[in-house]
């Protein structure tokens, strides 16, 4: 939808947060008719309003691109004095969000959030937040995740749309991949590793992430198109190399021609990268998205401690770590193998960056 007007009447008592602007309240006996509007394109699913007991407490930030920004959070009553600490987060999860996806989408109305009853949703710069102030560490800091998931959303779903189910891990995926991020930016880039290490073990692995076109939402929400949806970006990161693939993703984000009217699909993300990479990424787009295939690393022992290494089902070289008697060095593999000499079994991508089974022989 290209703007959105929303009238919300209620008891006057009661207080409605919605998308976009606030331009006015009008009282009228018992009731409150709340005037919200938005100037930005809006998804069908994210024009929702939200009425309660609330109070707002109120910040603001300069944006990466020079903008002071309002942040408004609508928080019940009762809950008031965990606001100031919850904005903080807020403000710092834009400057994290910022860092990699560019200014936040709607930098011209609001920053907003809202409390609600459930555990969230990335509504239009009015973001759902039901996780009861339940924080975790991440470099000793407090983190919610919930807020920082859903948060993110306002890049990866909001401002970059997919046209059709089928594509939504565009949508879970990539904003699951960018909850990793600070990780790497608080913790290092080990913990990063271990962390995506440890999110491998959550893929389930039982049907491709895009199942063709059309799809409705039922068949096409599952948990991978989380887990490997985000997995996979941490692949691609690996294999286009961090200098490439952080101004790559950054620059979709911020393309006139993917975002705000503009509704993306899978090849319009690869045909993106591939173009970034100078060749094509389509053959490992493929595997990860549209079948349930690892990549398939073969290892064989050569007579004076050589190895014949190869990749088996894929159709393009691949850079991959390999770790033999001497260090780990990246490689590129291909289908018809490389030869090298180690005193050690070599160790295939030992830092996990791939999905993959390796086959010893
Ligand atoms: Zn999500």
């Amino acid at each position: 939808m290209k703007a959105l007007i929303m009238l919300i009447t209620v008891p006057k008592n009661l207080v409605v947060a919605g998308p976009g602007l606030l331009k006015g309240v009008s009282k009228k006996g018992n009731t409150a008719t709340y005037h919200w509007q938005t100037k930005y394109s809006i998804n069908n699913y994210n024009i929702v309003f939200n009425a309660g007991n609330y109070t707002v407490a109120k910040g603001s930030y300069k944006s990466v691109a020079g903008n002071t920004v309002p942040v408004q959070f609508y928080v019940l009553k009762y809950h008031a004095d965990k606001a100031p600490h919850f904005i903080d987060m807020v403000i710092k999860a834009a400057h994290a969000k910022e860092k990699y996806f560019g200014e936040y989408p709607w930098a011209k109305e609001k920053l907003g959030m809202v409390e609600t009853p459930h555990l969230g949703m990335e509504h239009q710069s009015m973001v759902a937040y039901g996780n009861k102030f339940r924080y975790t560490k991440v470099g000793g800091e407090d983190f919610d995740w919930l807020m920082f998931h859903e948060f993110g959303h306002e890049w990866w779903g909001n401002k970059v749309t997919a046209r059709d189910w089928a594509d939504y891990w565009i949508h879970e995926g990539i904003d699951t991949y960018s909850d990793a991020l600070p990780y790497l930016d608080l913790e290092g880039r080990q913990a990063y590793i271990n962390h995506f290490k440890q999110t491998a073990f959550g893929i389930q692995n039982k049907q491709p992430l895009v199942l063709g076109k059309d799809i409705d939402e039922e068949s096409a929400y599952n948990n991978d198109i989380y887990t490997k949806g985000g997995f996979f970006m941490h692949t691609l990161q690996y294999v286009m190399g961090d200098t490439l693939f952080f101004p790559t993703i950054k620059g979709f984000v911020t393309d006139a021609n993917y975002t705000y009217d503009h509704q993306n699909v899978t090849d319009d993300v690869e045909q993106y990268f591939s173009k970034a990479y100078g060749k094509s990424l389509k053959p490992l787009f493929d595997m990860y998205l549209r079948t349930t295939n690892k990549l398939e690393v073969s290892v064989k022992a050569r007579p004076r401690d050589k190895y014949l290494i190869m990749l088996l089902n894929i159709d393009m070289d691949l850079p991959v770590d390999v770790t033999t008697d001497t260090g780990t060095k990246r490689m590129t593999l291909t289908k018809k193998g490389i030869t090298i000499e180690s005193k050690t079994i070599p160790v295939i991508d030992a830092d996990g960056w791939y999905f993959k089974k390796v086959i010893l022989e």
